[in-house]
């Protein structure tokens, strides 16, 4: 269980980052606008200036996943759940929960799961590879070479 002042601490870092991610939220929102306004101009290469744009919505869609995220920890941090695990149970330290804010796995869980995505990874990269390599038959030549 979290002690007020470090619930409030870390209330004070989701709150900070809701705020910065609201700045670039609105950053990307105007850029769109200024898009449409510029179509039909052509002094800025088309091609360009869509690679920024579709960059700009990328980012937008990450703002609005971490902005839920953050969202579900204020609603942990509101019922006293922020410093569970999700997945064990077990309580996550303070320290952890400061550096990683929108965290809702214990250091062990998360390593596992760490572990888990990599072993997907690489069971989806390694394909098949049935190397069936050709035995070659060897025909040994029978030299039988009499000098008389
Ligand atoms: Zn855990």
């Amino acid at each position: 269980m979290l002690t007020e002042s470090e619930k409030t601490q870390i209330r004070e870092v989701l709150e900070g980052a809701k705020k910065r991610l609201a700045r670039t939220g609105q950053h990307a929102l105007s850029y769109s606008m200024n898009h449409e306004r510029n179509i039909g101009r052509d002094s800025i290469d088309e091609s360009m200036e869509e690679e920024i744009f579709s960059t700009e919505m990328r980012l937008h869609d990450r703002e609005k996943f971490l902005f839920s995220k953050i969202d579900k920890q204020l609603a942990r941090l509101d019922n006293d759940s922020i410093d569970t695990c999700e997945s064990c149970g077990e309580t996550i330290s303070f320290k952890r929960l400061l550096a990683r804010p929108v965290t809702t796995l214990c250091i062990d869980c998360k390593e596992q799961h760490e572990r888990e995505e990599a072993a997907v990874e690489q069971a989806g990269r390694g394909g098949a590879l049935d190397t069936s390599a050709g035995e070659e038959i060897g025909g040994g030549g029978a030299g039988a070479t009499s000098e008389e």
